[in-house]
């Protein structure tokens, strides 16, 4: 079988991590099996339409390594591949349907809806349409089709039996057609629904395997009845377990960090997160965690797929994210970490040392700046953080050490880390201190700051002779105050 899938986005906002993990699965299953992967926009519903979001969705896509074999903007032979501009296609098939029964013309205004609405409701009955325009004779219908009336075509659900399919991941799934309502096809503005262009856009594009959130599941049998209708066959349905928020609620966009851009923006890398996306929901029946897009493609199955829902924990993301920092070179550490070096305005300091200092620390890009502020603004801080219990220092014997440090270091005819580190050293031999007793002062007099992500020799070399300088002047004339 030629395997052909589509990810069917609607360009509402931005790119839900939900929405991405049905885009990957779909993506790998496809890669698996040597398939066409195919991307189309859903834009049907114009008040819903956010505009720049398909371009999120491009963007988001390419940036992942998803690419798509036939849609939008690469093109294909099924096309177009924005719903909005197969328009004219939609309404033949639906007067095909009208012609077979399975569908009407319902001219029924919005009042009249609600007032029947008012009224069903008003005797405790839950409402559906109730089929009032399909008793209407073709001359009535001519006669207003004719005239002009605004008119939706409506699927003719049975009344009675059942309708069903078998899910892949959900087994077979049944319901009582008595309980469907006779969902618009065509609106009246002429644009399909997204009940009736799914399924004709999946026949016509070709779709054998549909991959998709389980919100389609109760709604997937009435789908299978145009199918039916049409004498079509019926694509392969995996409906997808949601991501959860926590054992209750699903991961929503309210909630905020629902989005790819969201953990972009904090700095996670976006290798880390696709990871963590393809298990939440998956696993690939071994315990390895780690994977590329092309182990992805070899390790993925639809048996690994999960049938309860799975939960977004942000913590193993970022435990994730951590590792593949840690894991990174030196050298593809630095260029990840440039765009936060020239945000925190350490972009010219000595990257070494940066590399080294900070690689092993950050686990989320987004937090560097906040760890190493104290390099560009010397922060106001208090005499107690002389005290350490470890390197018994405290502000007396900063009073006491710190004129010498500030002495060696300005003798220092080169200021390397080396120069530093053995000017520094040397001193504390010399008065038969531990290096503790004297590195802790330098470092706090420096950095102004507790917990740095390294220690005084690297601070004085990336701050510069000069302003290393000036702060441990500075610093000491506080305590001498
Ligand atoms: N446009 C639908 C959505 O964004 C796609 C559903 C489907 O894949 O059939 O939820």
């Amino acid at each position: 079988m030629n395997v052909r899938t589509r990810f069917a986005p609607s360009p509402t906002g931005y790119l839900h991590l939900g929405g991405l993990r049905t885009a990957l699965y779909t993506y790998l299953f496809t890669k698996k099996n040597n398939g066409k992967f195919i991307l189309r926009i859903e834009d049907t519903d114009q008040e819903r339409f956010v505009p720049g979001a398909t371009q999120v969705i491009y963007d988001t896509l390419r940036d992942c390594g998803l690419l798509w074999d036939e849609g939008p903007d690469v093109g294909g032979d099924y096309g177009p591949y924005i719903q909005s501009e197969r328009k004219d296609m939609y309404l033949p098939y639906a007067k095909e349907l009208v012609a077979k029964g399975k569908a009407y013309y319902c001219f029924c205004t919005k009042e009249e809806l609600a007032e029947r609405r008012a009224a069903a409701e008003a005797e405790g009955k839950t409402w559906k349409y109730d089929k009032h325009c399909l008793h209407l004779s073709p001359e009535e219908v001519q006669a207003k089709l004719d005239a002009g009336v605004p008119y939706v075509i409506r699927q003719n659900v049975p009344e009675t039996g059942e309708a069903s399919f078998d899910d892949v991941l959900y087994g077979h799934i049944a319901v009582d057609c008595a309980e469907l309502d006779d969902n618009v096809l065509i609106k009246a503005d002429g644009m399909p629904t997204y009940n009736f262009a799914n399924v004709v856009d999946d026949h016509t594009m070709g779709i054998t395997h549909v991959l998709r959130g389980n919100e389609y599941l109760s709604s997937t049998p009435k789908y299978n009845l145009l199918y039916e209708a049409f004498g079509w066959e019926k694509p392969v349905y995996i409906h997808l377990t949601p991501v959860m928020k926590d054992q209750h609620r699903k991961l929503s966009k309210r909630d905020g960090d629902a989005y790819y851009s969201d953990f972009i923006e904090k700095g996670y890398l976006k290798e880390a997160l696709l990871n963590y996306i393809a298990l939440i929901g998956w696993n690939p029946g071994d315990n390895r965690e780690f994977f590329t897009l092309p182990e992805l493609m070899e390790a993925f199955s639809l048996e690994g797929l999960s049938k309860s829902p799975a939960i977004f924990d942000v913590e193993k993301l970022r435990w994730m994210n951590a590792e593949y920092i840690r894991r990174m070179t030196p050298e593809q550490f630095t260029a990840a970490a440039m765009p936060w070096y020239e945000k925190a305005g350490i972009a010219h300091m000595d990257l070494d040392i940066l590399q080294r200092s900070l690689q092993p620390r950050v686990e989320v890009f987004g937090e560097l700046p906040q760890m190493v502020d104290f390099l560009t603004e010397m922060p106001e801080f208090s005499e107690e953080l002389y005290f350490s219990k470890k390197m018994k220092t405290n502000a007396d014997t900063a009073r006491e050490d710190l004129p010498d440090i500030l002495a060696t270091l300005e003798a220092l005819p080169e200021w390397t880390e080396s120069a530093v580190h053995e000017a520094l050293l040397g001193l504390a031999a010399k008065k038969g201190k531990k290096n503790g007793v004297i590195l802790w002062p330098a470092r706090i007099a420096m950095a102004g700051k507790l917990v740095t992500p390294c220690g005084a020799i690297e601070i004085a070399v990336l701050l510069g002779r000069e302003e290393a300088l000036r702060r441990l002047r500075t610093s000491l004339e506080k305590l001498q105050k």
